[in-house]
């Protein structure tokens, strides 16, 4: 909405992944392993059972999140497989219990004994390090307008959050947005001229289907193009692909009544486009970015703004 309005949105392309998300089709929000099972000695494996992250970095399992997430995303690309595996069985059971009861019991439910069978795993979309643009007090681009929380970008993760400190932020800036809107809320005039939505010519919308499709379309595109890592082919592909499903939901909008499925694949296409256009512009690798294209960190700080 604010992109909309056109407001200053910055460093989409800063998207955290957790790298080990239980495998479960279709359930969202996924259901996270946490990092520590790792710290404990889970080992992650690929489809042939070999313990792959020694490939990668000498840390192996305990390498910092985002090596390992991108490690994942490397061994399901080289072999297509939706997932790999996070191996418990050698674990003491009664610690593991003590020290995951909820992950254990999850597990069981799934019919996964994580003391016989490893555990299905792949990164998950986890944390949107950018949005819209605000300074230390939540004030956005648009007079009057604050942002906090994950839609905000104050700054404060930089290109790459670390763990917890998004809800500090939501409540510090959340806490700052009152504070500096307070003292104005009262000089503010109120728009009540506001006319109220003229849905003239516009039908009834006869096939859902077209949104529903739109949408999967949409989270194909991005996973695939625009996931852990990136190239510059992969986010020219998703622009192409992203503008057709523009063009289409534009279309939708103008000619049938509003509901809120059709206004939410608006929404997620711009999102969609906001990220792959602040990647396009990106030519580094930095924090949560990576581009196989680029991989040097730029000796140029810049923030993207769009
Ligand atoms: C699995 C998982 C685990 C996490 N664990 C941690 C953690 O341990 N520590 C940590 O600091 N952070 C964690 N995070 C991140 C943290 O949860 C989020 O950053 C935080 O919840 C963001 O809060 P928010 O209020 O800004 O946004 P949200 O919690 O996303 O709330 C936004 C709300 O707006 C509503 N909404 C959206 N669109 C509209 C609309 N058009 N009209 C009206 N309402 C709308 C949504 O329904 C939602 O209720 C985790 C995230 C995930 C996904």
């Amino acid at each position: 909405m604010v992109y909309r309005g056109k407001g200053k949105i910055e460093n989409m392309e800063f998207i955290q992944f957790h790298p080990t998300a239980l495998f479960e089709p279709g359930i969202s929000p996924s259901f996270l392993i946490t990092e520590a099972v790792r710290g404990d000695g889970g080992i992650l494996r690929n489809k042939s059972g070999e313990a792959f992250m020694e490939r990668y970095d000498p840390r192996k399992d305990l390498a910092p999140r985002d090596i390992v997430a991108r490690a994942i995303d490397n061994e399901m690309k080289r072999s297509g497989t939706e997932h790999v595996y996070l191996d418990c069985r050698h674990m003491d059971k009664e610690k593991f219990i003590h020290h995951f009861p909820n992950i254990y019991e999850k597990c069981m439910r799934m019919g996964i004994d994580v003391m016989q069978h490893m555990i299905p795993v792949a990164p998950a979309a986890h944390y949107s390090c950018g949005g819209i643009k605000t300074d230390e007090w939540g004030r956005t681009s648009v007079q009057h307008l604050y942002a906090c929380g994950e839609c905000a970008s104050t700054g404060l993760h930089g290109a790459n959050r670390l763990a917890s400190n998004s809800l500090l932020e939501a409540m510090v800036f959340g806490h700052r947005c009152f504070i500096d809107s307070i003292e104005q809320i009262n000089t503010i005039p109120f728009e009540e001229r506001i006319p109220d939505w003229n849905a003239t010519g516009t039908s009834e919308p006869g096939e859902m289907i077209l949104i529903t499709q739109s949408k999967k379309e949409l989270q194909q595109i991005m996973s695939d193009y625009v996931g852990i890592v990136r190239t510059d082919t992969r986010l020219e592909r998703a622009m192409k692909r992203l503008d057709l499903l523009h063009d289409e939901a534009e279309a939708l909008y103008r000619s049938t009544k509003l509901s809120p499925q059709l206004c939410e694949l608006r929404n997620v296409i711009s999102v969609g486009y906001l990220i792959v256009k602040g990647a396009q512009f990106r030519k580094e690798s930095r924090g949560l970015h990576f581009n196989t294209d680029h991989t040097k960190k730029s000796a140029l700080l810049q923030n993207i703004i769009l």
